[in-house]
Formats: C-alpha cells, structure tokens, sequence
C-alpha cells in the first residue's frame, strides 16, 4: 500500500470527508483492521482564503511546495491536493511526487458515464481561470457554467456557508435552482465542500470529493492486492 501525503484543510470541513471516505475504501477493499496510510499537511484556512482571494498566489505556491517537500521527506509516495481550487497549484507540486489530480478522475468518472456536457460548480477561481476546465476538455469533458451572478452566489455559499459548516435550505434552493435551469447532462460539485449540501439533484451529480477519494485509494492499492 502506498502512503497518501494529504494537502488538506481548504477546508477541514472537506477533509474531514476525504478522511473518512479513504479510510472506508480502503478498509471495504482490504478487510480486517487494514486502514489508510495517510500523511497529512492541514492549514489554517483563513490563511489560505485570504491569500486567494488577494491573489497571492506565488505565496499559496510557497505553502504548497514547503508542504509537497516535507510529505516526500517524510515518505509520501505520491500527492493529493484536498480541493478543486488549489489544483491551480498541482504543476508547481508535481516536481516533488506524483500528483493524483481531481479533474482526471473526474473527467474518467463522466466518461464511464457518457457524460461529455457538465456543469461545473465550484469557486470563481476553479470557474473563471483555465486549469481546471482545459484539464476536464483534454478528456473530452465539456465544462458548461452558470451565469456571473450565479457564479458569485456559488462562491459567496462556499466560502460565507459550507467551509464554516453552515448548511442551509435557503443556498440548498438556489443552488438547486441553478442545477434545474441547465440543459447539461450532469453536474460537477467541483468544489469539495459542495457534496455537504447537495446529496441528490434533478440531474446526476458527480462528487468530486468522492470520485477523488476513492481514485486515491485506488491509486494507493495498485499492486498491494496481488501481494496480500
Ligand atoms: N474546497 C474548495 C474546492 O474544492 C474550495 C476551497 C478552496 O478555495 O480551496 O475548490
């Protein structure tokens, strides 16, 4: 089994889901008492946001690689970055290990269901720059997004709501609202905290927090079953 090096806590309120869901794969594919390997930075998110949102972003690069660095030191065979938004940062990561990026696995996971039109929700970072969709597109997975102010609604839920562990039906409605309204065939939680408020939708929901979790293990155990 390889040892997961966990960049998490943006937020913790996602991590915690990564934690759990790596643990349980891990243990419903190998039984017993067997568990994930995980070695895991977790930062103080009011730092991190803080920086984004002033577009600070060599600074988050310094922050992530000091991490990358020390989670190899410490045997980290490969690399997870716990959020959708920082992979604007994964090829300033992958010099230190194998990144194991959320929108491969993701793109793999529409695929499988012949999903090629999605609709992407997640932060204004993750929906306005190009990291995130061009790596869905070289899949073949077509981002579709919502209008500017139901952008700015998304992001204002995320980062006002969900990474504060505030649930409410009212952002649940609209958030909802914005699903119904699109014409695409499923929708990308590409934000990971969003799986904490929508379970179910009008149209299927594809969980990146989920997809990439399991992904992780998937990755983690390659090999470890044949030799058990
Ligand atoms: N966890 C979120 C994401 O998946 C947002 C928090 C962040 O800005 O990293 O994009």
């Amino acid at each position: 089994m390889k040892t997961i090096g966990l960049i998490g806590g943006m937020s913790w309120e996602s991590t915690i889901e990564y934690y759990r869901i790596i643990n349980q794969e891990t243990n419903r594919i190998l039984g017993g008492l067997h568990s994930a390997k995980i070695l895991m930075e977790s930062y103080d998110f009011a730092q991190i946001a803080y920086l984004q949102e002033n577009g600070r972003w060599d600074e988050l690069s310094d922050i992530l690689t000091d991490s990358a660095r020390k989670l190899v030191n410490n045997g980290a065979d490969f690399l997870v970055i716990a959020t959708n938004t920082m992979h604007k940062l994964a090829p300033q990561i992958e010099q230190y290990a194998p990144v194991f990026h959320i929108a491969d696995v993701t793109a793999q996971e529409a695929l499988k269901n012949n999903f090629t039109n999605v609709l992407l929700l997640g932060t204004k970072y993750t929906l306005q720059e190009d990291f995130y969709k061009e790596r869905l597109a070289k899949h073949g997975v077509n981002a579709v997004l919502p209008t500017l102010t139901e952008q700015d609604e998304v992001h204002r839920i995320i980062f006002d709501e969900l990474c504060k562990g505030i649930i409410s039906e009212n952002s649940c409605v609209k958030l909802n609202a914005i699903i119904d309204s699109t014409d695409a065939q499923a929708v990308v939680l590409g934000c990971t905290e969003l799986p904490n408020i929508i379970k179910t939708a009008s149209i299927p929901v594809l969980n990146t927090a989920e997809i990439h979790s399991k992904g992780i293990v998937n990755y983690a155990l390659e090999g470890a079953l044949c030799q058990r």
